[in-house]
Parts: structure tokens; sequence; C-alpha cells
């Protein structure tokens, strides 16, 4: 294991203020992926400073104006079974299916939305090209193994996909990621929060040096009921996502009048289907030919690699039955 030291923030000010001065250093919290991160020699810090004593960052509350407020150091656990997150489905299910019992019990929120990709090649010890890891080494997984890696937004630089569930569930939900950082607070909407790979896959988000992640933000929807978390992958338990899909949707009826989806598994950040979320006003839920046709218009833009064609057929399925289960709970 790479060497590192260990101090505890006891302010997030000087949380802040240490990283924006230490390229070396590193938060940790739950340290579910970081930690992992560290032992396949991925990303290598050499001060790690813990974050977990930080105040108020870890409860989940009702906003005076409706907005669900999840503090990013709230245990994935704890907030999966919390009554205000189990109104909203889409987002308890996401992290019910994600990791493990005892992973869920140490990772935090924060955490969850900054893992990085489960690209093998990335995690290799032993150090294939890998952009990401080491920017202009190459991408081994471009004309190696891809099966597992993206259909949308690829670049030539990196075809990683992100892993998170429930990243996929807050775009769907049009979230904002709260971030304080040196000139104080501010909101991003989650749809701008991750990158594309473009030429500098090695940078997953919009954050910078001295950026906290100190809150997700959910608005009021009255479609949040009327939401599902659906993913497929290799194996029923502990395993990242092959493809998903997270479906929100308002109803007159059986017509909808307004849906919100959005992919997992499938690029480099969750990936909405805004094409077909247009095409799918007014369309009867009954209407399964109909709801196909929509859904297709979003994948006019796939562009599947080698080994991960199948992809293109199973997003649509996986995105048709998560809007087809939403819709159900109208
Ligand atoms: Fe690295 Fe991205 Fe290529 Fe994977 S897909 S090897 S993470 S550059």
């Amino acid at each position: 294991m790479h060497p590192f030291t260990l101090s505890r923030a006891s302010t997030a000010a000087m949380a802040i203020s240490a990283h924006a001065q230490d390229p070396a250093l590193a938060f940790i919290a739950g340290g579910t992926d970081l930690l992992g991160l560290m032992k396949d020699r991925a990303q290598l810090p050499e001060r790690l400073l813990d974050i977990n004593g930080l105040p108020d960052m870890a409860r989940v509350e009702t906003l005076s104006d409706g907005r669900l407020r999840i503090g990013a150091l709230a245990h994935m656990s704890d907030v999966a079974v919390h009554p205000e997150v189990r109104r909203v489905p889409v987002l308890a299910e996401a992290l019910l299916f994600s990791a493990s019992g005892q992973l869920r019990n140490m990772a935090t929120i924060g955490g969850n939305i900054l893992q990085r990709t489960r690209c093998a090649y990335f995690r290799d010890g032993d150090r294939p090209p890998c952009n990401k890891r080491q920017p202009g080494s190459g991408c081994a997984a471009r004309h190696g193994i891809n099966r597992s890696h993206a259909i949308f937004g690829w670049s030539e630089a990196c075809v990683a996909t992100h892993a998170s569930d429930l990243a996929v569930a807050l775009a769907a939900l049009d979230a904002s990621v709260i971030v304080h950082g040196r000139s104080g607070e501010r909101s991003i909407p989650f749809s701008a929060f991750h990158h594309l790979p473009e030429a500098t896959p090695e940078r997953d988000t919009v954050l910078e040096r001295g950026d906290l992640v100190a809150a997700l933000e959910v608005p009021v929807r009255e479609d949040q009921r009327a939401s599902h978390y659906l993913k497929l992958r290799d194996r029923q338990s502990y395993e990242f996502a092959l493809v998903s899909a997270a479906a929100a949707v308002a109803m007159d009826g059986r017509r909808i009048r307004s849906a919100r989806l959005a992919l997992g598994g499938v690029a480099h950040k969750p990936w909405r289907l805004e094409t077909a979320e247009t095409a799918l006003r007014q369309a009867s839920l009954d209407d399964v030919e109909v709801l196909k046709r929509a859904i297709a218009t979003s994948f006019t833009e796939a562009k599947p690699l080698a080994h991960n064609a199948f992809k293109v057929e199973l997003a649509q399925r996986v995105a048709l039955r998560a809007l087809q289960t939403a819709g159900g709970r109208a």
C-alpha cells in the first residue's frame, strides 16, 4: 500500500483551505471507493483528510419550500430507509440496488456520486494504457475488451461509464449538487456536474481544488412517487449496472403528461433521454409500440463499441420497463 498520512478536519473552512492548498491531499469519508483505488494504485494521495466529523453534513431533511436535502456525509443505508426518501421510489431503489449492505453502511452519498469508473483497465495494477489514470498514455479499452463500456458520449480518449446508481436517479429528478468552496456555496445542476470524457477523461466532474460536496437537493415534483429505478447486471446482487434506467412520470389517467428518463451504464455520466421525453408526451402507457418508438428517438446517436452493441437494444428495453413501472405507480 502506498504510504499516506491521515488527519481529521474539524470545520468545513479548514477542510476547504487544506484541499485547495495541497494537490496531494484527498478527502476521505466512507472510503469504500478511495481505499480500493489506492490499493489498485489508480489514485495515490499522500495525505487523507477525514471529513466524517464535519457538522451538519449527514442530515436528511425537507426544506421549507419542499425540496429534499440529503447531506453528503449521510450513509447510503440510512438514506435509503429515510421516510422522506422512501416517498421517492426511484431514489430509494437506486440506493438499495447499489453495492452490498455492508458497503452501504459505510459509503456516503457524496462519495457515491464521486465514485470513479469501474473500467478494469483503469483499476489494473499492471497499469495498461489509460488516459484517465495517466493522461496521454492511451485507452486500452477503446480497442480492447469493452463490453461494459459506453455507447453514448465517449471519445477516442476514453470510453468508460459512470458507476453510480444513485446518480442516474438524481439526473432523472433534476437534482442539484450543493458545493462549498473557496468563494462560498454554489448549486450545480446535476446534469452539469459530471463531465463527458472528451480530451480530458482524467476529470470526472466540474469540481476544483478546495471544493467540498456538502449536500444534494431534489426539487419538489408531482411525479416523484410515480418513479422507478431498474438495474440490469450480470449477477443478481453486488454488481454494477450493465444498463440501468431511472424513470419519473406525471400522468393524466393512462396518458403521459411528462416523463423524465435517465440511463446508467451507457456513458461517462448519467445519460438523459431528452428527445424521448419530448416524444413521450401524451402517449398512452398502454400503447407499447408508441412508447418503444418514442424511446428509440434517443438512440439515433448511440455509437456502440466492438463488444457492446447489445446495449443499444437492452437499454431501450430497460427504459421501457422502467417507464411502464413508474407510470403504473401514478
Ligand atoms: Fe482508461 Fe477510460 Fe480507456 Fe478505461 S475507457 S482504459 S478509464 S481511458
